[in-house]
């Protein structure tokens, strides 16, 4: 069993991702080979200071090693070390249609944030994810929901490149978590809670402290009437419901049972508040520890790309081959 996923480097990874995301990565490595990547060529596409996107590799290197990722035990490495991934890019979007990469909501949305220059980075995002999981032959991609399309985009590239050039690529399937696939703004429930459109009230990061992260609890938007209860009419109790839920790991219906006689929402609040502090605490903590040793750090994604390449590397040799590239007799 393969896994692979791949996040965006920045140090203000926020509670959807690691509900989302990063916990199905730490039980991945119980699973299964884990393949985790910093992806520092997506987060290109939004024009990043270079100074800054090269620390932010780092913040979220120790940001995933303190969730509880192991060197030792999973594959964690930048991606822009693995030159596989560019290449790989490039053969696949010969079999990405112009067509199909322009309906992809991400695309539409992140377009209409960076309005005065779109780059065409952004528009080819989808086929370098696509390149990040298939060059490993995945099997299972754990990510959040709003990486669906994503997914299924990658599942259709590989088919075609299959059918046309003969087997080359697995084809992964999307793995979410029963809670926690879909956490959503604090101030404008409809929306999900994201990196770069998220406000600072809206988002409850890793790294905040047990004061703010209370006080984003306190102040997040709920909806009129008194019960805690889930449903369509009532978007902010009911992803307080499943943050509580996906933080102790239970399921909903035990959270709606909890709170059933609860004076109002104010105590509630403050209980999912205590529920993201207990949580958050020991990942805040162990990343205090592991952030300040860069070279250390450095280290261990050196190893993690070695080691990805290896896997890597003849997955991409054989699209070539299949794809005409390269000379008659290959060297
Ligand atoms: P951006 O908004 O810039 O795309 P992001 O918040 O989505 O940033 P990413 O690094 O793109 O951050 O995503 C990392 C992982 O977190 C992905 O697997 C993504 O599906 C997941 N994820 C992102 N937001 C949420 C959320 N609100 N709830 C659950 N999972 C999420
Ligand atoms: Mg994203």
């Amino acid at each position: 069993m393969r896994i692979f996923s791949g996040i965006q480097p920045t140090g203000r990874k926020h509670l959807g991702n690691y509900l989302g995301a990063i916990r199905g990565y730490v039980e991945g490595q119980e699973r299964g080979e884990g393949i985790y990547c910093i992806v520092d060529l997506h987060a290109l596409t939004a024009g990043p200071d270079p100074n800054e996107l090269r620390r932010s590799v780092y913040d979220t290197a120790a940001i995933l090693i303190a969730a509880g990722l192991d060197p030792e035990r999973c594959i964690l490495f930048r991606q822009s070390d693995v030159r596989e991934h560019t290449e790989l890019c490039w053969l696949l979007c010969n079999v990405a249609s112009f067509g199909e990469l322009s309906r992809m909501t991400q695309f539409k949305e992140k377009s209409e944030q960076h309005r005065q220059f779109v780059s065409s980075g952004l528009f080819f995002y989808p086929v370098l994810q696509a390149a990040d999981i298939l060059a490993y032959q995945t099997d299972e991609v754990p990510v959040g929901e709003d990486q669906k399309q994503h997914i299924e985009l990658t599942r259709e590239i590989a088919q075609r490149f299959n059918s046309r050039f003969g087997q080359t690529f697995a084809l992964p399937v999307h793995r979410i978590p029963p809670v926690g696939a879909r956490i959503m703004d604090l101030q404008d429930p409809r929306k999900r809670m994201s990196t770069t459109a998220s406000t600072e009230q809206g988002a409850v990061y890793i790294l905040d402290d047990a004061a703010i992260i209370r006080r984003k609890f306190k102040g997040a938007v709920t909806d009129s009437g008194k019960e805690i209860v889930r449903g369509a009419d009532k978007p902010g109790i009911s992803n307080l419901i499943d943050i509580a839920a996906a933080a102790r790991g239970v399921p909903p219906e035990a959270i709606e049972k909890e709170f059933a006689d609860a004076a109002g929402y104010g105590s509630f609040k403050e209980a999912v508040g205590e529920a993201v502090v207990e949580l958050l605490r020991p990942v805040r903590e162990r990343y205090e520890q592991i952030r300040p040793d860069e070279e250390a750090v450095d280290a261990l994604l050196s190893r993690g790309a070695d080691k990805a390449r290896a896997i890597a590397s003849p997955t991409v040799a054989v699209a070539r081959e299949q794809m005409g590239i390269g000379p008659v007799r290959p060297r």
